[in-house]
């Protein structure tokens, strides 16, 4: 170990005298600056302990402790780029936002705003009230609420109308979204007894029948989003559940889970069902994501029957679960969008993404393959057909197909390039399959490309 080097690593107080760091303490914050010098120095000084660091020089001690800075002051939670082709990514927030959506949410952030005033009566009003007129509009349903998200729509309904009393489940709905949502785990947390009836594949009208006494509160359907039972599967129908419910004076619940609001079926998609058709078809009450295939914020959304929904609102427990105005207001101009289907296709990126056809996607492929072999040598690209996924738990036995740039390197494994652009200072996630990197641009924006583009270069001049 080298005692002067030791001696020579250099005080604070003199980093603090240097030109960049006087520069940069300017327009940073002091204590965040003198915590990066700090294990600037603390790294130079382990290294020389280690025989690792054999001479010094105070500029590079600069540079290393503004790099440290620079992480320092970047958000912990920040923009990624999912190059992954999963449209509704539950790891990288779900659903983005449309233009409308934020600009709605920049308008009420950044002013004042009438969430509990009554502008017109010019006394206190409800914050509930803006958006219900939209849902009851395009779910057909009587009324609406709105809560912080699914789960706790779902909580929320079991509470109000199902508490103390019995909520009949098929076995073959008794699902975990997510790891942390969990039908059993909800009814517990709301004080409904669970009455889990038929099997895992069957269920049949009688599993229900059997079961109804004076203590039911809610027969509940659960949409399994996230799985498909195939085979030898028997579920009642909802119609028959709503007659049953019907003829027994017990509200039928629905947790469709995904709020699709479009008929995907006309577009080629297997049919999920959608909140319409469940109003439609008399169910009482039916509550779903916000930030799934609806493509609003996180929210979870009650609509249904008047009465029922009153009691709701009326809940003291609805006041813990309520909704921000800057996700009222990114959701009411989501809904707004849904008046008419084209804007809401055009406008709404989740649906957009899934709803992008193969030749714009080939186009948009080409395009990013034409950029990047451009200005990189080391990696061979090409365009090649990729299948995608809805995500969110939406349509998991569905893929949509599409375009990708894929690519190799002879230099680095796809595992190292995926770790590299992960890490890189806008993170890029990737897939690798078959040996490759693959870049989805069903979900990429044009203006990634060179963010895409820069990082590549960046690995490839580290490679020279
Ligand atoms: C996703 C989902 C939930 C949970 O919704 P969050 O908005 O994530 O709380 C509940 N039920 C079903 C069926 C789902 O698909």
């Amino acid at each position: 170990m080298n005692k002067n080097l030791l001696k020579s690593l250099p005080k604070m107080d003199e980093l603090l005298e240097n030109d960049k760091i006087k520069k940069v303490i300017e327009s940073s914050m002091r204590v965040l600056v003198i915590e990066s010098l700090r294990e600037a120095i603390d790294y130079y000084r382990t290294g020389i302990l280690k025989d690792k660091i054999t001479e010094l020089n105070n500029e590079e001690i600069v540079d290393y402790a503004l790099e440290i800075l620079e992480k320092k002051k970047q958000n912990k939670l920040r923009r990624v780029i999912n190059a992954t082709g999963t449209v509704i990514h539950t790891n990288l927030g779900r659903s983005i936002l449309s233009k409308q959506a934020l600009e709605a949410v920049e308008n009420v952030a950044v002013n004042y705003n009438n969430l509990e005033y009554d502008v017109e009566a010019g006394k206190r009003g409800s914050r509930y009230s803006h958006i219900e007129e939209l849902l009851v509009k395009i779910t057909g349903a009587e009324a609406g609420l709105v809560v912080n998200n699914n789960a706790a729509a779902v909580m929320l309904i079991l509470n109000t109308l199902c508490k103390d009393k019995e909520a009949i489940v098929s076995r073959g709905q008794l699902v975990e979204i997510g790891g942390s949502f969990r039908i059993p785990d909800v009814m517990a947390f709301s004080s409904a007894k669970l009455i889990e009836v038929g099997t895992t594949n069957r269920t049949h009208d009688y599993d229900y029948t059997r079961n109804i006494n004076e203590n039911t509160g809610v027969l509940l359907k659960v949409h399994t989003s996230n799985f498909k039972i195939m085979g030898f599967t028997e579920e009642v129908d909802l119609e028959t559940l709503v007659k049953m419910g019907k003829e027994h004076n017990i509200p039928v619940v629905e947790d469709i889970g995904s709020g699709v609001l479009v008929d995907f079926n006309k577009y080629g998609f297997i049919p999920e069902p959608t909140v319409q058709e469940s109003i439609k078809k008399g169910v009482d009450v039916v509550s779903f994501s916000g930030d799934k295939m609806l493509g609003g914020p996180q929210a979870g959304i009650i609509v249904g029957k008047k009465e029922y929904i009153d009691r709701m609102k009326k809940n003291q427990i609805t006041r813990a679960l309520r909704i921000d105005k800057m996700t009222l207001a990114a959701l009411e101009a989501t809904l707004k969008l849904y008046l008419d289907e084209k804007e809401a296709i055009e406008n709404i990126p989740t649906l957009n993404m899934i709803l992008s056809d193969k030749e714009t996607l080939k186009q948009k492929a080409f395009r990013l393959k034409r950029k990047l072999s451009s200005k990189t040598t080391e990696f061979s690209y090409k365009v090649e057909t990729e299948y995608s996924m809805v995500g969110g738990g939406s349509m998991p036995t569905e893929t949509i197909e599409g375009y990708a740039v894929k690519f190799t390197c002879d230099k680095m494994t796809p595992q190292q390039i995926e770790i590299a652009l992960r890490n890189n200072k806008t993170p890029i996630v990737v897939r690798v399959n078959n040996g490759e990197v693959i870049l989805d641009v069903r979900t990429l924006k044009v203006e990634e490309f060179d963010i895409i583009l820069d990082a590549l270069v960046n690995i490839e001049k580290k490679l020279k």
